[in-house]
């Protein structure tokens, strides 16, 4: 496919009185046009430090200090805040956890739609409205015409996010990134959102970026997914390598610790245990080592490169060396 954005070696770090946290140490990834794409990890993996990097809304103390982030071609990195807001909201639009902080609570939810329409696509005021209601019903809002013209306050979660992406929607743009989406929403609910997104993107051929903590969340939206742990890539692949021949630690505690509906509330979740580092000091190995239930020497000491598993799966891990001693057992190679 064309690849629409590509982010290679980006490094963002936070400049803190304590000192600098590198919260993303370089970390490489691309999204093809029309691809949906899950960006997974704990919280403090460095997920929306990422998405806000590449939406170029980090707030002070946070700065990138390294890598690139073209976006169709052009390295977006040193691009003018003026220069971003024309493609903010235009060509990447982006909609995060909650959707009351980004909805502005003394507009109707109408007149926040129209003013992006109105923006971006040069509508006068009846056919802005027109096609706002359209994009609320596009969204599975019930009665658009009517609702068009409630208050955030009047709507529910559900339908504020969907909402939200109504209006992230509205100017048409080229990839979405959705920040935890789904997360400060039932299960019902977030079902229906994932679905809707899902929808969106084969009609409407937009490019998804799905972040969040749970890998249950992208499996069935995204094609492809990238694990991020410690402001690090740690696994890379199709959402089939990933749930059905994970190769890093990291990603088997991740599939572990999806919420299962089957079983009872005790049995549902194995979270990994232990904290990730702290990004004030970086650990100069693999960062989950200190987590890791096959953590051997090496693995302190060198960060691990990139094995490739398969064609577009690849993981960074000691344990895919082929001198490693799982590797010796599988392949039955002994020395
Ligand atoms: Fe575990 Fe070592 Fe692999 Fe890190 S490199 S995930 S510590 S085995
Ligand atoms: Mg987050």
């Amino acid at each position: 496919g064309e690849k629409l954005l590509e982010v290679k070696n980006l490094k963002t770090s936070f400049f803190t009185h304590l000192g600098e946290v590198q919260a993303v140490r370089g970390i490489s990834f691309h999204i093809d046009k029309g691809e949906a794409i899950g960006i997974v990890g704990e919280s403090g993996s460095g997920k929306s430090v990422t998405s806000l990097s590449v939406m170029k809304l980090l707030q002070y103390p946070g700065k990138i200090v390294g890598g690139e982030i073209l976006f169709k071609g052009k390295d977006i990195v040193n691009y003018s805040n003026n220069k971003m807001l024309k493609i903010r909201g235009n060509e990447i639009a982006m909609i995060f956890q909650d959707p009351m902080t980004s909805l502005n609570p003394v507009y109707t939810i109408g007149n926040q739609i129209m003013e992006v329409i109105i923006r971006h696509q040069k509508l006068n005021k009846k056919k802005a409205r027109e096609k706002a209601i359209e994009m609320l019903k596009m969204v599975g809002i019930p009665s658009p015409e009517k609702r068009i013209d409630n208050y955030p306050h009047e709507f529910s979660g559900g339908m504020r996010q969907r909402a939200m992406i109504a209006i992230a929607l509205s100017c048409e743009p080229d990839l979405l990134i959705a920040d935890e989406p789904t997360t400060a929403l039932d299960v019902t609910i977030q079902d229906q959102i994932l679905k809707l997104m899902k929808e969106l993107k084969e009609r409407i051929d937009t490019s998804i970026i799905l972040i969040t903590h749970d890998l249950g969340v992208v499996a069935d939206v995204c094609s492809r997914i990238v694990v991020m742990y410690g402001g690090l890539v740690m696994e890379e692949g199709s959402s089939r390598d990933i749930f059905f021949n994970p190769q890093h630690p990291y990603t088997m505690g991740l599939l572990k610790s999806i919420p299962r509906l089957d079983l009872e509330e005790k049995k549902r979740l194995i979270p990994i245990p232990g904290t990730p580092p702290d990004l004030l000091k970086p650990p100069i190995g693999c960062p989950f080592a200190d987590r890791c239930p096959y953590s051997m020497k090496i693995c302190k000491m060198k960060l691990p490169e990139f094995f490739e598993v398969d064609m577009g799966h690849k993981a960074s891990c000691w344990l895919l060396h082929p001198e490693s001693p799982k590797m010796k057992l599988s392949t039955g190679v002994r020395k």
